[in-house]
This record gives C-alpha cells, sequence and structure tokens, in this order.
C-alpha cells in the first residue's frame, strides 16, 4: 500500500480486522488495524509533505487530473470491491466512481481568487488564501468513495495534505482508490489509516491536525468537535438527516411514483438525503401508498453482483438491527405494513422494501433517522400542517416538493428550514453547489467553491497605495 505502511508496524506485522460482505454475512477480507499510537508518525510526515504540495498549484491540477484519469481506467476492480463491502448495486457502485473521478476533476481545476479591497483610505488590502496544513478527513459506510472524495478532492486542491479515515466497515475500496491516486499524487499527501477501535477519536484530536471535516451520524459529529477542540482545529461536519417529501394536492401520482420511490430506496435507503418521509394530501393518500407498496413489492432484492439485483442488502449487522426494531416499533405504534415489514429469510442482511401507513406521527421512524429500506408515508388535511410537520424534527438536511404548479411547489419548498430543497425530484446535486445542513444536519459549507475556502484560511496584506 504505497500510501501509507500499515501493514508493518515498527518490524512486526500489524492486526487485522475481518471485513464482511453484507449480501452473505460472511468475512471476505481482511484490513490492517492500525492503532491510535500510529497517528503520530502519520500526521507527521503528512506535515512533511505540506510543505512540498502547498507550493506549486499548477503542479496539483495536474496531480489530481492524472489521478482522476487513473481512478477512472481501474473502475471494473474498484466497483466490484465496492459492491463486495458495501453491498450496493454494481450499477450503483460504478455511478459512485463516476461521481468520485468527477469531484476530482472539478476541484482539480478550481483556483481561489486573489482580491484587493480599498475603502477610501491610502492603503490597499489584497486578500490570498493560504492552505492550513494536515486535514482529517473521516467518513461513513454508505457512499465510502464519493464522500472521501468529497473531502479529499477541495482539501488537497487547496494546498493541504490528506489523511483519510474510512469506516471499517468498507475499508477496502478506499485503499485501493488511495493507492491508485497515489500513483499520481506524491508520497504522503494522502494516507488513508484503517482500523476498528479508536483512531478517528485520536485522529480528531490530534495537535497536527488543522481541520477536521468529518461526514456520519449527528452523535459521533458532537464528539468529533469536542475532540478537535482540544487543538481547536477548523471543524465540518456534514451529519444525517431527516429528509421529507411534501406532495401537493395537484401532484400526478403515477408520473412521480417511480422517482419518488428511488428518491427513498437507492443505496436502500442507506442515503444521508434520502426522501425518509413521505407528506400526501389526504385525499391522494391510499393512492400514494399503494403505489409505493407495488414498487416495494416487485422490486429486485439481492446480492449487488447479481446483474438483476435493483436494490442490495442493508450494509451491516447493527443497521439491519436497528431498522427493524425502528420498522417493529411503528408497527407496535399502530402502523401497518402496505409492502414489507420484515427481515427476508436466508444468508445475508436483507430487509424488504417496507412501505408504512397509519404511521402515529411520534413514532420513532417519522422523528428518527431510519437510513434503510423503510419509509413511512403520512396524511396532511393542510399545506401548514405538513409544512410544520416537515421542519418538525431536529434535522434540517434536504427536502422536496411534488407537484404540477411549479410556482406553488417552489413556494412552499421556499418554506423548508434544510440546506437544499427540490422540486418534482430528490437528492440530485450539482458539484458547483453548496452544501450544507442546518440544525442538527451539520456545521460549515461542502460543495462547490465554498468547499475549497472551506480548506483554506484568508491572509490579508496591506500595503500604501503608490502616489
Ligand atoms: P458514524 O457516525 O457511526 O461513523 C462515521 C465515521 O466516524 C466512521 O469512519 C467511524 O469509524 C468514525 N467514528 C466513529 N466514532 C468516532 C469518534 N468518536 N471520533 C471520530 N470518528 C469516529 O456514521 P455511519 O454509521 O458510518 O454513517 C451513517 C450516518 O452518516 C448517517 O447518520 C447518515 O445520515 C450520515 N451521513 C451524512 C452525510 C452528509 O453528507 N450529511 C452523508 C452520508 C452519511
Amino acid at each position: 500500500m504505497p500510501t501509507s505502511e500499515p501493514d508493518r508496524v515498527a518490524g512486526r506485522r500489524a492486526a487485522r480486522f475481518a471485513v464482511i460482505d453484507p449480501a452473505t454475512g460472511e468475512t471476505f477480507d481482511e484490513a490492517p488495524d492500525q492503532q491510535p499510537d500510529e497517528l503520530d508518525a502519520v500526521v507527521g510526515r503528512a506535515h512533511r509533505a505540506w510543505h512540498r504540495w502547498r507550493a506549486d498549484p499548477a503542479a496539483r491540477t495536474t496531480a489530481l487530473r492524472v489521478a482522476a484519469d487513473a481512478v477512472e481506467t481501474a473502475g471494473d476492480d474498484l466497483a466490484r470491491l465496492l459492491t463486495r463491502e458495501q453491498g450496493k448495486p454494481l450499477a450503483e457502485s460504478y455511478a459512485e466512481i463516476a461521481r468520485t473521478v468527477a469531484r476530482l476533476r472539478y476541484f482539480a481545476d478550481l483556483a481561489p481568487r486573489t482580491r484587493r479591497i480599498t475603502d477610501g483610505r491610502p492603503v490597499h488590502s489584497e486578500i490570498r488564501w493560504r492552505s492550513l496544513g494536515p486535514v482529517a478527513a473521516i467518513v461513513p459506510w454508505n457512499f465510502p468513495l464519493q464522500l472521501a472524495a468529497a473531502k479529499f478532492a477541495p482539501a488537497l486542491a487547496a494546498g493541504n495534505t490528506v489523511v483519510l479515515k474510512p469506516s471499517p466497515l468498507t475499508p477496502l475500496a478506499t485503499r485501493l482508490l488511495c493507492s491508485l491516486l497515489a500513483t499520481a499524487l506524491p508520497e504522503d499527501v494522502l494516507t488513508v489509516v484503517t482500523g476498528s477501535g479508536p483512531l478517528g477519536a485520536r485522529l480528531a484530536s490530534h495537535p497536527g491536525i488543522r481541520h477536521v471535516t468529518f461526514t456520519g451520524s449527528a452523535p459521533t459529529g458532537r464528539a468529533v468537535a469536542e475532540a478537535a477542540a482540544a487543538s481547536l482545529a477548523r471543524v465540518t461536519l456534514e451529519l444525517g438527516g431527516n429528509d421529507a417529501a411534501v406532495l401537493l394536492d395537484d401532484v400526478e401520482v403515477d408520473r412521480i411514483a417511480d422517482r419518488l420511490f428511488w428518491a427513498a430506496f437507492r443505496n436502500c435507503g442507506q442515503v444521508c438525503m434520502a426522501v425518509k418521509r413521505v407528506y400526501a394530501p389526504a385525499r391522494l393518500h391510499a393512492e400514494v401508498v399503494e403505489a409505493l407498496a407495488q414498487r416495494a413489492k416487485t422490486v429486485v432484492v439481492g446480492a449487488g453482483l447479481d446483474p438483476e439485483t435493483q436494490l442490495g442488502p442493508v450494509n451491516n449487522a447493527p443497521q439491519l438491527t436497528r431498522v427493524e426494531r425502528i420498522a417493529k416499533q411503528a408497527l407496535a405504534d399502530g402502523a401497518r405494513a402496505a409492502a414489507g415489514g420484515h427481515r427476508l429469510d436466508g444468508p445475508g442482511y436483507f430487509f424488504a422494501p417496507t412501505i408504512l401507513t397509519d404511521v402515529p406521527p411520534g413514532s420513532p421512524v417519522v422523528t428518527e433517522e431510519q437510513f434503510g429500506p423503510v419509509l413511512p408515508v403520512l396524511p396532511y388535511r393542510s399545506l401548514d400542517e405538513a409544512v410544520d410537520a416537515a421542519n418538525g424534527t431536529g434535522f434540517g438536511l434536504g427536502g422536496s416538493v411534488w407537484g404540477t404548479d411549479l410556482d406553488r411547489a417552489e413556494a412552499v419548498a421556499d418554506r423548508l428550514e434544510c440546506g437544499t430543497a427540490w422540486i418534482n425530484h430528490h437528492a440530485e446535486l450539482s458539484l458547483a453547489q453548496p452544501f450544507a445542513g442546518v440544525k442538527t444536519s451539520g456545521v460549515g459549507v461542502a460543495g462547490g467553491p465554498w468547499g475549497l475556502y472551506g480548506n483554506l484560511r484568508p491572509f490579508v496584506v496591506h500595503r500604501p497605495q503608490e502616489p
């Protein structure tokens, strides 16, 4: 592994931990189980590499473009490995790799702008932008490659070096990705560390780290912010969501049902900005439930490597248990499963795609982030009631409004308390847009030029104006 040397530590072979294929529930490979005390050396090397890397923006652009080509060329191996450890259908793995490559290319070509400021005094100020130093990137298991790239591409383009920690549930595709990137990047500019223990906590609090950029759950995000407070490193947190889709009374259910279904069930519902609650006008509620249930009953569920599969397994056993607990609680609270509602027999972490109706609004499937293939459909009587309910959780990542009159839909979308609101679709993101959650969904801004500046600090030079 050229990006780090985790396989051999101080002359001894490092311990390894098991990586499980969620389609079988069986171990299929292992990854190095690095320990927190190894991070001093890793961060030290990242710091030394930073002095060279930050000095030459043109070389960075070239290296990142070459790196993107290297990843694209190895797409087949990477896609199969990603599917094996994450569970997603192969086509979704290819799409994730394409988005990874796109992020590298987008940020390779993005540079900060030097600006002059004049304020009437005989002095002018110039704002230049400086990199920060080693950046810690900590990512979850649902989109291991694309979320890693969303962090390291802007950080590297800005002139920082990066220590990347994937989830212990999905370390292998990230290791392969980083070995491909290492063919184009100088040594120690991007280092991947893997471990089953408290590696992330130590990385977030390490005194040599100048920015901690984290994607994951809100509770872990809080722990990361507390850990980073030790060294007062900058913190960017992209956290969970509980996005609502509000259907208006002029919606054409047949026309939107496929899009709405996949907005909730893509990646087996394990998407931070999946549709996690649907609010339908009472008059259309039964029709919406039926349209979604019919799709949930017929979608092909199976191992991601099977080309027929449309929906893979849940990624891991604890998450499967959580999804089952939330669904069972809803049923105990009085909900009815119009489709699914249970685990699937056989090996692997499969849960039947589930549409729930008659769900009490206080049930955890409405108030918490289920992060799995379970979707509640709730009726509403007035639009104010629907908007209040959509805004009524502690989350604020995304939301969407579905209807025929686009102006009216946009007026409703404008009332959603979240970072991004869509009309007639959900979770379509542009590389050039800012990505920021409100409330417990995040701190700081990623994406587009904002993502680049989030990895830079302003440096201001004042000088007298020429006479
Ligand atoms: P998680 O919070 O359990 O773990 C995320 C990462 O943090 C992993 O690499 C994990 O090993 C590491 N970690 C765990 N404890 C840590 C600690 N104390 N200090 C530092 N790092 C630590 O999240 P998960 O279960 O892997 O992912 C699912 C969550 O991620 C969901 O809530 C989902 O909504 C969220 N998510 C958010 C976005 C977004 O952009 N807003 C995108 C994808 C996923």
